[in-house]
């Protein structure tokens, strides 16, 4: 096993080194992200028309496209001590079954119960909630990770969760919801008869099994109606939680420092964009501010190809439509990846924030078929060790195939990528791949215009 300067496996920050602030990338931004607008008026949203939704906090920090850092509160840091610094691994192993000269490193952010990245902005966003007195928080989830990470979060802080889970993923995910029951949550299949929108979905669309879209709008809907006792909130997509995300890009940073070690590529997975918006947080912000420059890469499904090709235009985040507009890269709020895809990354839209910074060539897209993120994530699982989350395992892919190429050129890059988390609730996907019953498909261009040419029409 080569071992360049006896560069450790895996390397782990000290405890007193976890960042005491996050690190706000629009800052440095020379074009900010477009606003969230007010989908009855067309105009941008105010602070006061966010509070009814969100938590007073976290609409400050929404809202704050200009202070750089700002200071992780004490308890926060308590809890991030848990499961945290991640580490850093070098992947030796990986290397050597590939017979490449490249180096290839991954920020590993598994190794907590909810199983990914999601409990970095979870714990935050509950930690607002409590310090502002509420009795609870509404939220969705689809493949179960965020709802995962905010239950626990939730029960840390005593306080109220109701998850809206997608109906398929209820169904056919019973363990994740009961580790979400475990912590305390209730746990709603949605489409539900609980809320208008969830009894007009169920009306509309007889027999639906539910989507994202779907069971954001009906947390939101809970939220709002509560009487400011329920506030709402969102494991990905926005602004604040691509500033708590970016706990894992300081860690990585300062592991690669402390190793003497640059990038060249920088790799994650994009759903989102929370977890690739967090990686790539400090070294964009070099990036931005001309101080180095990296090769920064973001992988989505073939089947859902938000970035590859989608518009970037104002779209609403949520089918029922009652959600604020933004300005991303979309393939529009009505569309739904195919029932045959099986590997997360299915929403419909991408952070503003990485859609800005993609429009402006600081980033560049990759869309991989399913079929070969599995391959990866296979091979990986067995000269790593870690079992990967299918969503990590675009990643995986991407990683391995930058390696390759360096393996015909000869070239010794660095290489980076967000090894998101682990993929023990996804055995289901994973037997249809070894039973060679998986498919790949890539939505046609009439299947991605029928839901794009609904955008709402927004001159902006
Ligand atoms: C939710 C999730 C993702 C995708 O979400 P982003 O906001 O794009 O990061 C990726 N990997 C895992 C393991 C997840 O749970």
């Amino acid at each position: 096993m080569k071992n360049d300067n006896n560069i450790p496996y895996k390397t782990y920050l000290e405890e007193h080194e976890i960042p005491r602030q996050w690190y706000n990338v629009r800052a440095d931004m020379p074009v900010k992200p477009a606003p969230l607008l007010n989908p009855g008026t067309g105009q941008p949203l105010t602070a006061e028309e966010m509070t009814p939704i969100f938590c007073e906090e976290l609409v400050k920090q929404e809202l704050d496209n200009d202070t750089p850092y700002i200071d992780i509160p004490e308890e926060v840091r308590d809890f991030y001590k848990m499961y945290r610094p991640s580490p850093l691994i070098r992947a030796y192993f990986l290397e050597e079954a590939l017979d490449t000269p490249a180096k290839i490193y991954y920020k590993f952010e598994g190794s907590n119960t909810s199983g990914s990245h999601k409990l970095n902005s979870a714990i935050a966003q509950a930690y607002y909630a409590k310090k502002q007195g509420l009795k609870g928080v509404t939220t969705e989830t689809g493949a179960g990770q965020w709802g995962t990470a905010l239950s626990m979060a939730c029960s840390y802080f005593d306080l109220d969760c109701k998850v809206y889970m997608v109906k398929v993923s209820y169904e056919q995910k019973p363990f994740r919801r009961e580790v979400m029951r475990t912590y305390g949550a209730s746990v709603v299949p949605s489409p539900s008869l609980e809320t208008d929108i969830g009894k007009k979905i169920n009306e509309e669309f007889p027999g639906t099994t539910g989507s994202l879209g779907c069971a954001i709008s009906e947390a939101v809907e809970v939220a709002v109606k509560s009487g400011g006792e329920y506030k709402y909130e969102l494991g990905s997509v926005l602004n604040q939680v691509l500033l708590h995300q970016s706990i894992i890009g300081m860690e990585a940073k300062a592991a690669c420092d402390k190793l003497g070690v640059k990038p060249d590529i920088i790799i994650g997975c994009a759903g989102g964009g929370s977890n690739l918006g967090g990686l790539i947080s400090p070294f964009m912000g070099e990036k931005l501010r001309g101080e180095a420059d990296y090769d920064i890469v973001a992988v989505e499904p073939a089947s859902c190809p938000s970035f590859t090709r989608g518009k970037f235009a104002y779209d609403f985040c949520d089918t029922g439509k009652i959600c604020p507009l933004a300005k991303m890269y979309t393939l529009g709020s009505s569309f739904i990846p195919s029932a045959n895809h099986a590997g997360g990354l299915r929403y419909h839209g991408m952070s503003p924030v990485l859609s800005q910074l993609y429009h402006d060539g600081y980033m560049r897209a990759v869309a991989v078929e399913q079929t070969s993120v599995f391959a990866a994530a296979e091979l990986f699982a067995r000269v790593e060790g870690t079992l990967p989350a299918p969503e990590s395992s675009h990643a995986i892919r991407v990683a391995i195939d930058e390696a390759l190429k360096c393996k015909e050129t000869g070239e010794e890059k660095t290489i980076l990528f967000g090894l998101t988390g682990t993929g023990y609730f996804d055995m289901v996907a994973y037997e249809k791949f070894n039973d060679g019953a998986m498919g790949d498909y890539i939505p046609s261009d009439e299947e991605l215009e029928a839901s794009l040419s609904q955008l709402p029409q927004i001159d902006a």
